[in-house]
């Protein structure tokens, strides 16, 4: 029976190991250098000097290159052999499953598949993944199952980690999303505004996302909209000294759609290329907060609204994630702290409940420490 799907989980998500290096051959003692075949002068003629012969190289191959090249049609035939056995394993559930199925194909029954079921449910919610979310997904591989056949040759194990495997991935590769590709089709000046409760990470974002576009080569201006804590305008202040852009700042509990619309006209005028918007992180369930966020999405008409979460936060990331959406509508977001995470379950859960992509992952506090979301990355990191 199915004891640790886990395991097995670990198995079916590890990267494939990375390619031993076959020692290298023995040395081959080189052969001896031709002796240059030195002409014997005839006595009688008057000597002269008699050019050395240099041995051309001989046609054949020599012991060293045999041996490498016997090492490379090992290493083309080894390789020909994985991808083969690459082909033959299945690659997505659809492979194994048919409503039909042949004579020979088992039927997948609701109690064998209940219990599988229940392990994978385990899995899921040790790798942080909110337990709405993972209902969902653990009903959306047994409706796919249910009923179905599976060929004889695999297990019902094998069948349920593929379809789950297949579901997870679904939901984060719709949710990937190339920041790069879709600044580059913007109008200047690029306006972005960042939404998130106190403490996420949001100021670190804003300043990596910083650092990140004038490494490419982009003028940016911060906007310091949190204008709800003295602490937070001198937060930014700090990194935009530090970083050295332009910064937009007024005073305490100044309107943080004016604090925005300046930095917006600045931009215009010294034809600066991206603005970034930081805003005030009380709770999300504060309704000024949250009044506050439109006006400020009425005024600056922000090209991207990005909402960042601590992954660490997980049901309550969540929870966030759906209430700023719901009032101002989110475009992507950023996921914090996953150096710290174990898992990073959050993305899948927030992916999955918002339906937004999933643009950065941050993953330490330096500026260097954000990496664009890979649904290949995470899926792995979900089930290691
Ligand atoms: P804000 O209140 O949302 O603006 O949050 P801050 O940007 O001030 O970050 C809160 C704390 O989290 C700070 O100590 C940051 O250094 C830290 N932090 C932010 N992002 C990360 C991250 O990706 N990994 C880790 N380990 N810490 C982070």
């Amino acid at each position: 029976m199915f004891d640790n799907l886990k395991t097995k989980l670990k198995g079916l998500f590890k990267k494939a190991p990375a390619e031993v290096a076959e020692p290298d051959a023995p040395a081959v003692p080189e052969a001896p250098a031709a002796q240059p075949v030195v002409q014997e002068a005839p006595k009688q003629e008057p000597v002269t000097p008699v050019p050395e012969v240099k041995q051309e190289p001989a046609p054949a191959l020599s012991r060293k290159e045999q041996l490498k090249a016997e090492k490379e049609a090992k290493k083309a035939a080894k390789k020909e052999e994985k991808a083969a056995k690459k082909e033959d394993k299945p690659k997505d559930a659809s492979q194994l499953v048919t409503d039909a199925g042949g004579f020979f194909d088992k039927k997948i029954k609701e109690d064998s598949l209940e219990d599988l079921l229940w392990e994978l449910e385990l899995a899921l919610m040790e790798a942080d993944v909110a337990l709405p979310v993972v209902e969902e997904i653990k009903e959306g591989v047994k409706q796919n199952l249910l009923g179905k056949k599976y060929s004889r040759g695999h297990t019902l194990e094998e069948v349920v980690e593929l379809s789950l495997k297949d579901a997870v991935h679904s939901v984060l590769r719709l949710n990937e999303f190339d920041f790069d590709d879709w600044y580059s089709k913007q109008k200047k000046p690029v306006v972005v505004m960042f939404i998130g409760i106190n403490g996420t990470g949001k100021t670190t974002a804003i300043a990596k996302i910083a650092n990140r576009l004038q490494k490419n080569g982009q003028t940016v201006v911060m906007a310091a909209g949190d204008t709800f804590r003295a602490g937070a305008i001198q937060q930014l202040t700090v990194h935009a000294d530090k970083l050295g852009c332009y910064i937009v700042k007024h005073n305490q509990d100044a309107d943080p759609a004016a604090v925005a619309y300046d930095a917006i006209e600045h931009a215009k005028a010294k034809r600066k290329d991206c603005v970034l918007i930081d805003t005030a992180g009380r709770m999300q369930t504060n309704s000024n907060l949250i009044d506050e966020m439109k006006k400020i999405v009425k005024v600056a008409k922000p090209d991207l609204k990005v909402f960042v979460g601590d992954s660490l936060a997980g049901n309550d990331a969540v929870t966030q994630a759906t209430a700023f959406d719901e009032a101002v509508g989110i475009d992507a977001v950023i996921l914090t702290k996953i150096d710290a995470d174990s898992k990073g379950g959050a993305a899948l859960s927030i992916a999955h409940t918002i339906g937004k992509p999933i643009a950065f992952v941050c993953n330490g506090q330096e500026y260097d420490d954000i990496i664009k979301f890979d649904s290949e990355w995470m899926l792995n990191r979900l089930f290691e």
